[in-house]
């Protein structure tokens, strides 16, 4: 304490570099030539008398920490009414038609890493999982050798015909450990180099297991031999993890989001994520435009017009679904354009704070039937707003602890 209390007073002489004063008093008048009784002005306090200051003042609140935290939870309150306050502000002078340009916010596209879970920008996730992938490669060879092996090679056909043929010369082994002739695996061999040497992974599986590849100059052969026999259960687990694992592809982040009425009534804009053109698609915008051109419509509107040059053309893979709550709260989800309405319906659920029995409606149409229809079908895509009603009565939101808490702007 006497420490501190020296430097505070060392401080203060250091900033002033004159007659010592009290920080809440006067400085005092400096001895001069000129002993003219004028008053001094004040002036601000220094940068280090004011830190000095701070100081002093944190322990004051150290001292009154009973009293301080009290007055923490209404400086708290008082910033969340702000905040409220604020937001409602914009939201108003967005409806009233804002003067300056308004700022739309993008939304973009988040996957999920299945190899360390953590969510990602679309463009980014190749590059994170490549990584992640070669991290677990050191750490973890045989599983994530035969991940790889399911993740990389496209073609089912000859994934199957690879994994089979692998698993084959491994099990030799177990069943005749005493023959020769399963330990030396010719390369050149037919079968190996149709199904294993363009096996991405292949190789290196049975590395793993125990083979070795060596040059023999007599023959001028490569082979894939086992110099030393692993044990049983090292070879039944490489053919057991080969045979199980499973392809690992990121996943759609739902990108869960709670917003507030003010917040989820905003414009936004889909990053282009959201949307490319394929070969399929276009040739059937194609066949579309030409069966609507043979039906011979004469009334166009630009609209039309634009569409048919081609401007504007969108089609997309990803929907934003908002669903609005009784008390005006908004649920938001990203959805595949290929996911189907069901799991809209399982989405609501799985945010409920206890189950419920309600309806989805599209303003203006029947309650939504929960199938297998498309979200595209559905006419749910890029975005779709929905009511969800419910006889449940409560004075609560319907939406669990953990998503209120995640409430946000956008
Ligand atoms: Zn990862």
């Amino acid at each position: 304490m006497k420490k501190f209390i020296k430097k505070l007073v060392a401080d203060v002489k250091f900033a002033d570099a004159g007659t010592g004063h009290r920080l809440n008093e006067e400085p005092a008048p400096k001895p001069g030539p000129s002993s003219a009784p004028a008053p001094t002005p004040r002036r601000p306090p220094s940068a280090s008398a004011q830190s000095a200051g701070a100081a002093a003042l944190a322990r004051f609140e150290a001292a009154n920490n009973k009293q301080s935290s009290g007055l923490k939870a209404q400086q708290l309150e008082l910033k969340r009414q702000m905040q409220r306050q604020a937001s409602e502000e914009r939201s108003v002078s967005v409806q009233s038609g804002p003067r300056e340009p308004e700022v739309v916010p993008q939304l973009g596209l988040k996957m999920v890493c299945p190899v360390c879970g953590v969510s990602c920008p679309k463009p980014d996730i190749s590059a994170h999982f490549e990584s992640c992938l070669e991290k677990e490669l050191e750490l973890k060879p045989l599983e994530t050798t035969c991940t790889m092996i399911h993740t990389l090679n496209k073609d089912e056909e000859k994934l199957a015909v690879g994994v089979k043929t692998l698993a084959f010369f491994v099990q030799n082994v177990v069943n005749c450990p005493d023959d020769e002739k399963y330990k030396k695996i010719r390369v050149k061999n037919a079968g190996v180099q149709k199904k294993i040497m363009p096996l991405v992974g292949g190789v290196e599986f049975l590395e793993i297991a125990g083979f070795t590849r060596i040059a023999d100059e007599a023959d001028d052969e490569e082979y894939f031999i086992m110099l030393e026999t692993p044990t049983v259960e090292h070879l039944n687990l490489c053919v057991e993890t080969l045979q199980n694992a499973k392809k690992a592809a990121p996943t759609l982040d739902r990108d869960v989001k709670v917003l507030q009425p003010s917040v989820g009534s905003k414009r936004y804009e889909l990053s282009s994520d959201f949307y490319r053109i394929t070969k399929e698609d276009l040739m059937a915008e194609q066949k579309r435009r030409a069966e609507e051109a043979e039906r011979g419509e004469i009334l166009r509107t630009k609209a039309m017009r634009d569409r048919d040059a081609g401007i504007g053309m969108r089609i997309y893979h990803y929907t934003i679904i908002r669903i609005r709550f009784p008390d005006g709260l908004i649920l938001q989800g990203t959805f595949s354009a290929h996911d189907v309405v069901e799991s809209i319906f399982k989405f609501v659920e799985s945010a409920l704070r206890h189950p419920v029995t309600f309806n989805l409606i599209t303003p203006g149409c029947p309650a939504l039937k929960r199938d297998s229809t498309l979200l595209k079908a559905a006419g749910l895509v890029p975005s779709g707003l929905l009511n969800l009603s419910t006889s449940d009565q409560t004075e609560f939101t319907l939406l669990s602890d953990d998503l209120v808490c995640k409430l946000s702007d956008l």
